[in-house]
């Protein structure tokens, strides 16, 4: 692998030109990763606005690199895309947060767990690995929230179609990420299961002094609304950008004005002192 210096954050992904050798060479320091489990998950709050309480966290993905230190997801999901890795680290990734949300249901926090699912992972086999997860931590299905982006919903709408009747039936929610960010049509919210709608980051950033980011917000609260749905509010950063999403009746927000992604005890002790208060 190409060694930048450490201030460089992107840094397994760039010339990956020549393949072959190179690529192998990341696999194998992926694959060990895995092994050694030097991936880790931090969880992020996301605050139930009617009851100001935490009553979801997502789990995201960090390598723990023996040299580098914490890596962000940025810089390796996409290579375990590519590689097929994916569907083992999703799978690691799906049983440790459901381990952990099993945990936290038995200490009295009955929160719900949302995790990221590459489309990739959107097979038969993912569908086993759900069912086998909730049975083994005997977790309620319907607090486990899957999050997939438009994309992953509109790939082949046949296959999707059929994994996402299977998931409702097993009374798995889903979430889509990033909403209103892809190419999509709004009729898969007809057609699919769908339980909430995150409004992407790049909407909330300038939420206070751009007009239509404003409007996109609000129009993704109507329609949240009228279709039933929860809308998560994520990247709310500032009291203001707060503010707007409360005033609007946002189911949920999520962002560094509640916390930021964390380690699982930092953020047993933000939940045990909020929703205790
Ligand atoms: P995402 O699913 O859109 O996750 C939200 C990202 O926004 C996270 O970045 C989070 O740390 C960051 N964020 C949260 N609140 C704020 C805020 O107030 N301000 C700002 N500036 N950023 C905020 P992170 O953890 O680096 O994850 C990046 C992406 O990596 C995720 O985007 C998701 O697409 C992917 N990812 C993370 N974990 C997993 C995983 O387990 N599986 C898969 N397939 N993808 C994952
Ligand atoms: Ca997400
Ligand atoms: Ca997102
Ligand atoms: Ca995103």
């Amino acid at each position: 692998a190409k060694r930048h210096g450490p201030g460089q954050s992107r840094y397994y992904l760039p010339e990956m030109n020549s393949r072959g050798d190179e690529l192998l060479a990341l696999e194998t320091d992926l694959r060990r990763a895995l092994e050694r489990e030097e991936f880790v998950l931090h969880y992020q709050p996301q605050l139930e606005v009617t009851t100001g309480q935490i009553t979801a966290v997502e789990a995201l993905i960090r390598w723990q690199h023996p040299h580098r230190g914490l890596v962000p997801p940025r810089d390796f999901i996409p290579l375990l895309e590519q590689t097929g890795l994916i569907e083992e680290v999703g799978e690691w990734v799906l049983e440790t947060a459901c381990k952990q949300a099993k945990s936290w249901h038995s200490e009295g926090y009955p929160i719900r767990i949302a995790v990221n699912c590459s489309a990739r992972q959107f097979q038969q086999h993912f569908l086993d690995s759900v069912r086998r997860i909730l049975q083994k931590y005997a977790l309620h299905p319907s607090y486990l929230e899957l999050e997939v982006t438009e994309s992953v919903v509109m790939q082949d709408m046949q296959s999707t179609t059929y994994i996402l009747q299977r998931l409702k039936e097993m009374g798995v929610t889903l979430a889509i990420d990033d909403f209103g960010t892809g190419y999509s049509s709004l009729a898969y919210l007809k057609r699919f299961p769908v339980h909430s709608l995150k409004i992407d980051h790049s909407f909330v950033r300038d939420i206070t002094n751009n007009e239509e980011d404003a409007a996109i917000a609000e129009t993704i609260l109507l329609l949240g609304n009228s279709l039933k749905l929860e809308v998560v509010a994520e990247g709310v950063e500032t009291g203001t950008q707060m503010r707007f999403f409360q005033d609007r009746h946002c189911h949920r927000i999520q962002g560094y004005w509640i916390g930021r992604p964390m380690p699982a005890n930092d953020l047993f002790s933000l939940m045990a002192g909020k929703n205790n208060s």
